[in-house]
């Protein structure tokens, strides 16, 4: 069944955030916010969403008047499963896709680490259908193909030029991408929304909170007036004030 095509949002010309509805183990039904980011070499997808709904992303992405094949390369902000879970099928779908992330994620990426968030131990907690995909994805992992790495004050050419920013705390490789072109900060986990408000990364998701907060102190300096949050959607406003407060 199609959402309503208005829950996508084209934020420029060159960025759409995607809405995806993702049902979570943890948190129940939920909406997450990937980006697609637009250029004349194709389209550039932050984050894929969750482990076992790619039909999800692929209606938003369809939705957002694109299609899986247009996808030239994914940045992953990071290693959390709602964030990689359908690496997968992507990199299945799409000859020669390129994957970036930063330097200290990539290790869980490749299988090198045990993803720091998704161990075995809470997958022996879930359901038996949940369980079985997620082990089949963590031996998956190391078959995935190269990541090229990305590290902070990387400017990669990507919706019209972005700007990396390694945000760790939240995972050790964490990166928020900043598009000076639209003011936009696409913050990942780095920042919420919640009851319309802005606010901090997750107090039980980030095992680093201390190190999280001092990097919302690398966001400053920047004039940015809108700010697109993985968890809670859009927020029009500058994120200064709450890394005040925070940081
Ligand atoms: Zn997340």
């Amino acid at each position: 069944m199609g959402r309503s095509p208005e829950k996508m949002m084209k934020l420029s010309d060159s960025v759409i955030a995607l809405n995806v509805p993702m049902l979570s183990p943890v948190l129940g039904p939920t909406e997450i916010y990937p980006a697609l980011l637009k250029d004349e070499d194709g389209l550039t997808l932050v984050d894929t969403g969750m482990l076992g709904q790619f039909d999800e992303l692929k209606q938003a992405v369809e939705d957002a008047g694109a299609q899986i094949s247009d996808i030239r390369r994914v940045v992953i902000t990071h290693q959390d499963i709602d964030h990689i879970g359908n690496l997968q099928e992507l990199v299945n779908r799409i000859p020669g896709l390129e994957l970036l992330a930063h330097a200290d994620d990539i290790p869980y990426l490749n299988g090198s680490l045990p993803l720091v968030k998704f161990t075995s131990e809470r997958i022996a907690q879930m359901p038996g259908g949940f369980k079985d995909l997620a082990l089949h994805f963590l031996e998956s992992l190391p078959g995935l193909g190269k990541f090229t790495v990305l590290q902070d004050g990387d400017m990669p050419p990507w919706g019209g030029g972005a700007e990396v920013i390694h945000t760790p705390g939240h995972t050790p490789g964490h990166i928020c991408l900043y598009l000076p072109n639209d003011k936009l900060l696409l913050a990942a986990d780095e920042l919420r929304v919640v009851d319309g408000k802005l606010a901090g990364p997750v107090e039980w998701a980030t095992p680093d909170m201390p190190l999280a907060l001092r990097s919302l102190r690398k966001l400053e300096g920047r004039p940015i007036a809108r700010v697109l949050c993985y968890h809670g959607g859009l927020y029009e406003g500058s994120p200064q004030p709450l890394i005040e407060e925070l940081a």
